[in-house]
């Protein structure tokens, strides 16, 4: 299929198992690039590192109505699945599955997959259900598909850390891979949710990067306590006035724990909200590498 042309969608579970069983079958590598649509250049990069990995290239386009709670915003998240299957075949994809609810819910489950400890914190305290909805959705995915490697973004750091303790923890056979967060020129992070924001709150939307920025210079200078740093971060937040806070954190990179005391591979991480758009973000800094 040529670039720019749109790349086949598939709908149900089965025909998408034996188009990777085909591949599979003349040895080919098969990844996994899960999304909820409305593509972007974020969503484009991992489809370009697993089609540069992997000889099947699949992108799962579902709004998946597990990870939302009543009150947000499932109903209103865009969609525009022929955009996205352009935007598929520019990065190199070769197949778009985008199943109707009732593919992957035929029946309300009883059977999902619950996380702990990591569901506890940032994120979570936010969305309570929203990890336990990620993570079922991406187990089921998983398996009907069978990937061997399966592609996440930084961006949604915590989600990256409880999708591979997931695989982890269930013995699941895929490399889960990490891949950089894409941003617009003045730092905001891309998002499918950027559309939300309105001309006014547009600008407004790069405090969450403005944050980012201060809490790493806080470190930079020399700073090892979280309180100071997550103050610096919440100042700057604090400052915009179209921006409601939720959290401005920072923590291990890889335990997502806490410190008091800050050393090694650390996380900044942000959430606000600015009108309808609920938007979140993160930066790593490393303490022994400055
Ligand atoms: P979503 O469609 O928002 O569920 O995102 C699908 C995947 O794309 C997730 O693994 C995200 O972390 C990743 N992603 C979203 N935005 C970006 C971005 N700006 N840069 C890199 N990856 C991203």
């Amino acid at each position: 299929m040529s670039a720019g042309a749109a790349v086949a969608v598939v709908r149900r579970a089965a025909e998408l198992r034996a188009a990777a069983d085909a591949v599979r079958a003349q040895g080919g590598a098969v990844g996994l690039v899960p999304t909820m649509g409305y593509l972007h250049e974020g969503h484009q990069s991992l489809v370009a590192r697993s089609a540069a990995d992997n000889d099947l290239t699949v992108v799962s386009v579902f709004v998946n109505p597990l990870q939302f709670a009543e009150g947000e915003d499932y109903g209103a998240y865009p969609r525009d699945l022929d955009r996205d299957r352009r935007r598929c075949a520019e990065a190199g994809a070769g197949l778009v599955f985008a199943p109707p609810t009732e593919e992957m819910y035929p029946q309300a489950p009883v059977t999902t997959v619950a996380v702990q400890g990591l569901n506890a914190v940032l994120e979570g305290r936010f969305r309570p259900s929203h990890f336990d909805g990620v993570a079922t959705v991406v187990a089921k995915l998983f398996a009907m598909l069978g990937p061997g490697r399966a592609y996440f973004g930084e961006k949604d750091y915590q989600q990256l850390a409880v999708v591979r303790r997931m695989a982890a923890d269930l013995s699941l056979p895929v490399e889960v891979v990490g891949c950089p967060t894409r941003r617009e020129s003045d730092g905001l992070a891309m998002s499918s949710r950027n559309v939300y924001l309105t001309a006014d709150q547009r600008p407004a939307a790069t405090v969450l990067w403005r944050s980012l920025q201060a809490g790493r210079e806080a470190v930079e200078a020399g700073s090892r306590s979280a309180d100071e740093v997550e103050a610096a971060m919440a100042e700057v937040l604090a400052a915009e006035p179209a921006a409601s806070p939720d959290y401005a954190a920072v923590v291990d990179a890889a335990t997502l724990e806490r410190p008091d005391a800050l050393a090694g591979a650390l996380r900044l991480l942000v959430a606000a909200r600015l009108g309808r758009a609920r938007l979140i973000d993160n930066i790593g800094v490393d303490c022994d590498r400055l």
